[in-house]
């Protein structure tokens, strides 16, 4: 039977403060892949549907996307 001595953790410094989420990464729409900055739909604010955000309601609603016309 072999022992194993329990060493001491080492304590490691999480800092759970560093959780605020960047908002540089650019949105895309789930739909067409079209970036957040081309949104025609809800006033470029995207439409929220399934939990995820559409550019335009078109796409939303899986019909065709209109807002790289
Ligand atoms: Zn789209
Ligand atoms: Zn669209």
């Amino acid at each position: 039977m072999e022992e194993k001595d329990i060493e001491e953790m080492d304590e490691e410094d999480v800092n759970e403060d560093d959780l605020d989420e960047d908002d540089e990464m650019e949105e895309v729409c789930p739909g067409c892949g079209v970036e957040r900055s081309e949104w025609k739909g809800n006033n470029g604010q995207g439409v929220p549907k399934n939990g995820e955000t559409y550019c335009c309601q078109d796409c939303a609603d899986g019909i065709d996307c209109t807002c790289a016309a």
